[in-house]
């Protein structure tokens, strides 16, 4: 059922290329990362995604070697970079890959061209090899054009393809992103998250990216892992993050969602569904997608997925008579507040034209996108 969302093909070839395996970071005696596993695949963008303070930054910045971890394992190509079990620590500039911060980092002084060739003056290659690696590197973000003019002459956006061409200069085996665009206008960011996939794709190139964008998350990965607290809460494609929420947090956290409970009324599960009742008395048909359920148990609906009418829809499932509080007139979308069971829920539909005060009206959802969320671990 889940429609997948992006379009275009991933990238990732076979085997695995990063592996991070119980990594665990302490600041002081701050738990930051606690016993974090996941790996990335050859060529393929693999975004950390979650709430400020979850730990993502700090397990890019361990997988770049800027972090020291407290114990665990990152290996890159099959190599361990870090390992407590090893004792391995491999300095950041022996680990072959580059990182884009969310801070240009980009020198104002100097031209575009002396920031990207900047790196390989250092490990002092040729003249002629830094020429013309930094063209090449201009050349994938479209700056060739704008190679004598001074940085701080540029835009924001301009000035974020220096710094992407200064990290792909080195020809990096992994690029490693800490929120790139969010210094970017809200349009310039959409047109450059488009460019960049674009260019991991081409370039088939191992990426780790870092964001608490939703969409940023969604558009651009071939798979995001969900971080809270130092632990991830559920690794998969968008398609199955977005459809397949594996609990509150992240049906909350990636998208809109509403949250049905009830007692699990197993004399009522019927053609592969299962039938809850709410506290108010109603019955929801939802999938468990394989999920085990218990005697009381949870779905979550996108606000998307309900269907509001105002007159009754046909069926005889998930199909409910609601009151409405209110209606938020929003340009693409009408968010619809209602009062169903004794709970709030809210209905985004487009194109609806927003009518005044209190009314009745029907709401109705595709058995399908009620999805049972797994039961929260005690404490959790
Ligand atoms: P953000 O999106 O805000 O950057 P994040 O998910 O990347 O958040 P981290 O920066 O990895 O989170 O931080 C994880 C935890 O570690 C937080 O509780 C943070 O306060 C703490 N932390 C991060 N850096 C340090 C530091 N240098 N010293 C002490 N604590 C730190």
């Amino acid at each position: 059922m889940p429609v997948p969302q992006n379009s275009t093909p991933s990238a990732a070839t076979s085997g695995t290329h990063i592996a991070v395996e119980n990594l665990q970071i302490h600041y002081g005696t701050v738990l930051a990362v606690r016993g974090v596993s996941f790996t990335v695949e050859q060529g393929e963008q693999l975004t950390l995604l979650g709430p400020s303070g979850c730990g993502k930054t700090t397990t890019l910045r361990a997988i770049a070697g800027l972090e020291k971890p407290t114990s665990g394992e990152i290996r890159i190509g099959g190599a361990p970079v870090y390992s407590s079990a090893r004792k391995v620590n491999l300095p950041a500039e022996n680990r072959g890959l580059s990182m884009v911060f969310q801070s240009y980092a980009i020198w104002p002084h100097m031209t575009v061209f002396e920031n990207v060739a900047y790196g390989l003056r250092v490990r002092r290659e040729s003249k002629a090899e830094i020429e013309a690696k930094v063209d090449r590197a201009l050349d994938m973000v479209q700056m060739r054009p704008y190679r004598d003019r001074r940085a701080s002459q540029l835009s924001g956006g301009q000035q974020q393809r220096v710094a992407l061409a200064r990290a792909f200069v080195f020809s990096p085996s992994v690029l490693l992103f800490d929120e790139p665009l969010s210094n970017l206008d809200a349009k310039l960011r959409g047109d450059m998250r488009i460019e960049l996939r674009e260019l991991q794709h081409r370039l088939g190139i191992t990426s780790v990216y870092v964001t608490h964008d939703l969409e940023e998350a969604l558009a651009m990965s071939d798979r995001i892992v969900v971080m809270r607290d130092g632990v991830i809460e559920q690794v998969g494609t968008p398609n199955e993050i977005y459809n397949l929420p594996r609990n509150a947090f992240v049906a909350d956290f990636v998208g809109s969602a509403n949250l049905i409970s009830g007692r699990h009324r197993a004399d009522l599960d019927t053609d592969g569904l299962v039938a809850i009742e709410t506290a108010g008395g109603d019955i929801v048909y939802g999938s468990a997608y394989g999920r085990p359920i218990g005697d009381t148990a949870t779905m979550s609906v996108r606000t998307v997925h309900f269907k509001f009418s105002t007159q009754r829809p046909a069926g005889e499932r998930n199909v409910w008579p609601v009151k409405v509080d209110r209606m938020v007139f929003q340009g693409d979308f009408t968010q619809v507040h209602v009062t169903w069971s004794g709970q709030h829920l809210v209905i985004r539909c487009a194109a609806l034209e927003p009518t005044e005060g209190a009314h009745d009206a029907f709401m109705s959802v595709d058995p399908r996108r009620v999805v049972l969320l797994e039961a929260e671990k005690a404490g959790a």
